[in-house]
């Protein structure tokens, strides 16, 4: 059972319940007809929020937390939309319209149907791909072993082997489901030793922040005078977890550590270094891994420039954005027109609750290389007009000297905060300290 929940919230909530135990408890959270159907139009009132709290009492029954806090968050008393049997995850046109829509039960200005337009203008220049890094396993490629031919090295068995499971996009981003069989295990080794530490590293504090479970689960961030992470066990007193940082330089005299925590020296995060232009270079390769078998062939010089040394070379700027959620969804969108103002191939990779929004370069279809101000300002331009809500800044990876993200991050303590009961020190005796803390 498929199920789309449209709110009055920024964003959609998407569910999926496979068995039948999930089924009954997704139907006891909605009012239902006569004949046991969820009805289209809900309301968020407190017999909704008395159900919601049901599912709290029945415990880790599987039902994902993250939509738990979503249903939770819907404003008091508003309508809003359940439809089933269908996941409109991937089009984002319907669901603009069904904004509207719920905009409009509740009495507010229906100032969504813009956006609608816009996107039907944007889905008439580009045909788009998305991809859930969470859902279901999605196999990119050939299945049989024998027929494959790797997309970075062209060869196929037996002068390489694709023995192991590439993922198309870096599991340590919290991309789980999505697995490239055109990668053999030569690239895959190459890669991973190669360009994908730049992306994990750029983006570590962020991904051990937001707790984005890799294949290890969630990472901790080490850093010359820090350790930070999130630990999850003790989830069931708060929705998250605890955040931990451990500290090399926290000096505590008297007992008085909120002097301690405020002279904080800035943490240094030097030791996690990227480069820029490697960064780019793997956002591409998730492009390629993830591209449509017949589109390869448009790509050779890009594969060229993925496989060689980083040298600097200009590239086209990369636009960047918050985004409320940490959904792992990659969109690869490819134009449909010869209309060469527009780049031939896109991308949206979102991050922890980063969105990247990049142009794959070097592609054969493409007349321009939009690394000029007003080439790319033209494409920066039209992604704005076309997704308006996003805060989309220009930023630079062409560098091939190495970087590191600075994490500005300053901390205090409220005063009613007590020793013992919301924060704990251990001391470990080497000038480490480690504090824990809700
Ligand atoms: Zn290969």
């Amino acid at each position: 059972m498929k199920i789309t929940i449209v709110s009055l919230r920024d964003c959609a909530i998407y569910l999926e319940a496979h068995t039948l135990r999930m089924c009954r408890l997704v139907s006891s959270i909605f009012k239902i007809d006569k004949t046991g159907a969820i009805l289209p139009v809900q309301i968020a009132d407190e017999e909704f929020r008395s159900r919601l709290k049901q599912l709290d009492i029945l415990g880790k029954n599987g039902f994902p937390e993250t939509i738990r806090y979503e249903l939770n968050n819907i404003p008091v008393n508003s309508k809003f939309i359940v439809i089933v049997g269908r996941d409109y995850q991937t089009d984002q046109i319907i669901l603009y319209r069904l904004k509207g829509v719920v905009y409009e039960f509740n009495g507010k200005e229906n100032f969504i149907q813009p956006y609608a337009e816009r996107m039907e203008q944007f889905s008439s220049n580009y045909s788009v791909c998305i991809f859930n890094g969470q859902g279901r396993m999605q196999y990119i490629g050939e299945a049989d072993k024998s027929k494959r031919v790797c997309r970075f090295c062209h060869r196929s068995a037996p002068l390489t082997s694709f023995t192991h499971k590439s993922h198309a996009i870096s599991e340590s981003l919290g991309y789980k489901s999505l697995v490239c069989h055109e990668e053999c295990d030569e690239c895959n080794e190459y890669f991973s030793r190669t360009i994908e530490p730049d992306v994990v590293n750029m983006h570590s504090f962020l991904l051990s922040l937001c707790g984005i479970s890799g294949k290890k689960g969630i990472r901790k961030t080490c850093g010359e005078n820090f350790k930070f992470w999130l630990d999850r066990s003790s989830r069931q007193y708060n929705s998250q977890g605890t955040f931990m940082m451990q500290l090399k330089d926290l000096h505590i005299e008297n007992g008085d550590i909120r002097t301690g925590i405020q002279n904080l020296p800035p943490l240094d995060t030097s030791s996690l270094k990227y480069i820029p232009q490697n960064v780019y270079k793997c956002f591409c390769k998730y492009a390629v891994s993830c591209l449509p078998q017949n589109q390869i062939g448009f790509f050779q010089k890009t594969i060229d420039w993925i496989n060689a040394p980083a040298n600097y070379r200009r590239l086209p700027m990369v636009a960047s954005c918050s985004v409320d959620y940490t959904t792992p969804l990659f969109s690869l969108c490819i134009r449909k027109e010869q209309d060469y103002r527009y780049p031939y191939c896109w991308a949206s990779l979102n991050i922890a609750n980063v969105r990247y929004m990049f142009i794959v370069p070097f592609s054969s279809q493409d007349r321009y290389s939009f690394t000029t101000k007003a080439r790319y300002q033209f494409f920066l331009d039209i992604l704005r007009s076309w997704f308006p809500v996003l805060d989309m800044q220009p930023m630079q990876l062409s560098s091939s000297k190495p970087a590191h993200t600075v994490v500005d991050m300053k901390f205090t303590m409220d005063d009613r905060c007590k020793l013992g009961r919301d924060y704990f020190i251990i001391d470990k005796g080497n000038g480490e300290k480690e504090i824990g803390g809700q």
